[in-house]
């Protein structure tokens, strides 16, 4: 099959790629592993990127600079990230702006009680799936070719140039084809959960995985074995608590849970174990995947009374309920005596004086001589009905990929690849060490894509 571009995956980051390389006159070939219902990977789950700008522009409010944006990353990142590869991903995050608009994608202002981005992410109309099917549409009109149920299962590395990408085809059967350039965005490897297992052990196999089964990092773990450089932790991962009851694959954003700050969580034991009100849930969120990865049997329980039923957005399954907390806790499945004798410890914590409960701001009502403690918004858990939700680790996408420099380009044990470039979550762990800024996934992959989609391009024009 003759194609001067292979793009490995079919989410953002490949159609950012494509895009671009067929822009630049290249024949393109999309190899896409989900069927078309279930195309664009975890990018059609998204709803915003981070970007930076100068000052109002489209739905984005003030100014966002690359200082302070550079700033959020190294909070969350805790220095861990390649300074030159996240400047060049916050300077460019800024064309991408003008760019994805001219590739059909719509944006709309954020919504509130979105996490309070308005300044920094712009949302996308229709969310990740109308970005998707966008960019989708915009490839097409260039003259990509896309084939679904595609999935590449070896990339033929041969003296740091790739010769041949072998992939099985709809009916099952092998093919290969010989690019001039390849471009792999085939994400991380989150939707092997035997991989996941290797790196977290077996509770891993509890984890739900927020976004889609098909980035199993196949394509990433063939390029490791075929001497490309790594980077990042296999044990990092943006990962949050969500519903119990979400499904393992492609539970999206509707699964998640905001009710932790007003509650208290305990684990199977029925045992408190971590600050509920810590800080603000858009703040906290993000950790609680971890914690409860950390606790027996990978699961957390939610308890909530009454009277804070109306203080977050509404779940998507209903909680349970019963008029007494021993009724709950019993239909939760937790031993009665521990939990009730965890709660009735929490309530006596609490200060008698609730005047101060503020459930939009830090308010430092706090529990007194209990361990843990409740920093904020503690208040006893005594007015029936009760209600109780049980809490997951979702893990979003994993952060060991493939070391690539500015130009996006894959680096090899002995050099760059001549032909090879990545983009989106299989490369984000050069950037994402640990922890997580809302809306940079998409940032990175959008400036590492179209990077990658002009690199190609130009490598098979001038050669
Ligand atoms: C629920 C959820 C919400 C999120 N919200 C946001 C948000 O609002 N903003 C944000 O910035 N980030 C968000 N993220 C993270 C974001 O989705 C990713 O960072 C981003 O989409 C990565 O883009 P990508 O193109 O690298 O990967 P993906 O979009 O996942 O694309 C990878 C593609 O590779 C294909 N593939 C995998 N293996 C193979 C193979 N062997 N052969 C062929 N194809 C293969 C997959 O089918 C898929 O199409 C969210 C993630 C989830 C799960």
């Amino acid at each position: 099959m003759q194609v001067d571009v292979a793009v490995l995956g079919g989410g953002n980051a490949a159609l950012c790629g494509a895009i671009n390389a067929a822009l630049a006159g290249c024949s393109v070939l999309v190899l896409e592993s989900a069927p078309k219902p279930y195309r664009g990977g975890n990018s059609r789950h998204t709803r915003n990127f981070r970007c930076m700008h100068q000052g109002p522009v489209g739905p984005l409010t003030g100014a966002y600079l690359e200082d302070e944006y550079f700033d959020d990353l190294i909070k969350v990142t805790k220095g861990q990230t390649d300074e030159i590869l996240a400047r060049k991903a916050i300077r460019e995050s800024e064309a991408c702006f003008a760019w994805m608009h001219t590739q059909g994608i719509r944006f709309q202002p954020s919504l509130s009680g979105t996490l309070s981005l308005s300044r920094t992410n712009a949302f996308f109309l229709g969310g990740g799936k109308a970005l998707v099917n966008a960019l989708y549409r915009r490839a097409e009109q260039l003259g990509v070719r896309v084939r679904y149920q595609t999935e590449v299962t070896h990339v033929d590395m041969r003296d740091n140039r790739v010769a041949e990408v072998v992939f099985t085809d709809e009916q099952g059967a092998e093919n290969r084809v010989q690019p001039r350039a390849v471009i792999a965005a085939s994400g991380g490897f989150q939707g092997d959960t035997d991989w996941l297992e290797r790196a977290w052990g077996p509770g891993a196999q509890n984890f739900l995985i927020r976004g889609t089964q098909y980035n199993r990092g196949v394509v990433l773990r063939d390029l490791l074995d075929q001497g490309a450089q790594s980077v990042g932790d296999p044990t990092q991962c943006h990962a949050v608590a969500i519903d119990g009851r979400a499904p393992k694959f492609d539970g999206g954003i509707a699964s998640r849970l905001d009710c932790v700050p007003f509650s208290v969580v305990l684990n199977q034991n029925g045992q408190r174990f971590y600050d509920e009100g810590e800080d603000v849930w858009p703040k906290r969120y993000a950790i609680w995947g971890r914690l409860v990865a950390a606790q027996p049997s990978q699961i957390g329980h939610v308890i909530i009374d009454s009277r804070s039923l109306n203080l977050f957005m509404p779940s998507l399954y209903p909680p349970l309920v019963s008029d007494t907390l021993e009724g709950l806790v019993e239909q939760m499945g937790l031993p009665t005596g521990a939990s009730l004798a965890s709660i009735s410890a929490f309530n006596a914590a609490c200060a008698n004086d609730l005047s101060g409960f503020r459930p939009t701001e830090l308010d430092g009502l706090a529990t007194r001589g209990i361990e843990p403690a409740k920093t904020n918004w503690a208040r006893p858990i005594t007015e029936p009905p009760f209600y109780g939700y049980t809490l997951r680790p979702g893990v979003t996408f994993t952060y060991l990929g493939l070391k690539v420099d500015q130009a996006a380009r894959v680096q090899m044990q002995d050099g760059p690849a001549e032909n090879l470039w990545a983009a989106g979550e299989i490369m984000a762990g050069s950037i994402l060490g640990q922890g997580y800024l809302a809306g940079f996934g998409m940032t990175i992959g959008t400036v590492f894509g179209r990077q990658a989609g002009q690199e190609a391009g130009a490598y098979v024009k001038h050669r």
